[in-house]
């Protein structure tokens, strides 16, 4: 049981961020601070990396406790929102221990939920667009429903993320908190993990080394690539919102997987070689979000174009 108690010199905890050490959480930790608001970061580095918070080191207003949120946490300090990123987000990683993805977002969604029972702080969970499966309607609405096998790979993060949905919702309704969902779309930018096995951090990667690009399949799978500075004000706004049901945030920009490969081949080698791998199992055919929600509930629309996004991912490759 983690106890947060003097870890933030007796301030009130504005923000209290689960998962801060990762790609996203990082970004989100950037710009609360940004604001003027501080920030407690907990993570456990099981995906998260120091790198991508010792920037912060520094800062008065930063605050940092290692430890895994599949362990119940009590504080002693008001918490007046809590950000729930806890979770690998990229299939190689939360396939990699599929029980431990499972318990992460049920038995850790629950710990947290308790611990914003205690101040009544409003809590976002960050759930996904693999709540859809493999569904092949275009683009996806927050009503459309699940297609994916109970039994397939990718379930132990899909029904994952839908239990934690559920759970948040039904929790916050019998213990009257305030909750907000979203459902996040593929996301990119600076501070992509290198090893990630994402496809923009592959790509990037196996250009610059001269490596052959791995395209899965037929590479006319689809998916939307929303830049990190837009996700995180889509997340900032929902919060900032009144709506508590689902909302998806991404960006509406569709491109192939072939199409991605040659325009990052062409920013960095156009002479690199494609090479065709086995697609996963159940790898989604298309991933395109309808954001019509959000932009009538949040005011919000993103703003990065996928070439631009990309120019500045590849120089952050780069470094
Ligand atoms: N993909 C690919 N080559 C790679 C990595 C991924 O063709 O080196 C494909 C993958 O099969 C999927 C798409 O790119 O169709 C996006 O994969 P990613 O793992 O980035 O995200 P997700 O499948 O969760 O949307």
């Amino acid at each position: 049981m983690l106890i947060i108690d003097n870890q933030t010199n007796g301030q009130l905890i504005n923000n209290l961020v689960f998962g801060g050490a990762g790609f996203l959480g990082s970004h989100l930790i950037d710009k609360l601070l940004k604001k003027g608001e501080n920030v407690l970061c907990i993570d456990n580095f099981l995906t998260g990396k120091i790198q991508n918070i010792k920037h912060l080191k520094d800062n008065k207003k930063f605050f940092f406790i290692k430890h895994d949120v599949i362990n119940p946490i009590k504080s002693k300090i008001p918490i007046e929102k809590i950000w729930h990123l806890a979770c690998p987000a990229s299939p190689i990683y939360y396939q990699k221990d599929p029980l431990l993805t499972i318990r992460i977002n049920y038995e850790g969604t629950f710990n947290i939920l308790n611990l914003a029972k205690d101040f009544k702080s409003k809590l976002l969970f960050v759930s996904s667009s693999e709540v859809y499966g493999t569904s092949r309607v275009k683009p996806q609405d927050e009503n459309i429903l699940v297609n994916l096998s109970t039994t397939s790979p990718r379930a132990c993060y899909a029904e994952g993320k839908r239990i934690a949905e559920t759970l948040v919702d039904t929790f916050s309704k019998v213990n009257n908190i305030e909750i907000r969902l979203a459902r996040i779309f593929n996301t990119y930018g600076p501070r992509f993990n290198i090893n990630d096995g994402r496809v923009i951090s592959n790509f990037i990667n196996q250009s610059l080394r001269n490596k052959r690009i791995t395209i899965y399949g037929d590479g006319k799978q689809t998916r939307s690539f929303c830049y990190v500075d837009d996700m995180v004000q889509g997340l900032i706004n929902l919060m900032e919102s009144s709506y508590s049901g689902p909302v998806n945030l991404g960006n509406e920009e569709e491109t192939t997987i072939f199409d991605l490969a040659l325009l990052i081949r062409n920013k960095i080698n156009p002479s690199i070689k494609i090479e065709y791998l086995d697609l996963p199992v159940d790898d989604p055919r298309y991933r395109n979000p309808c954001i019509q929600l959000a932009r009538n509930k949040l005011k919000w629309i993103p703003k990065i174009a996928l070439t631009e996004g990309l120019d500045r991912t590849i120089s952050f490759f780069k470094l």
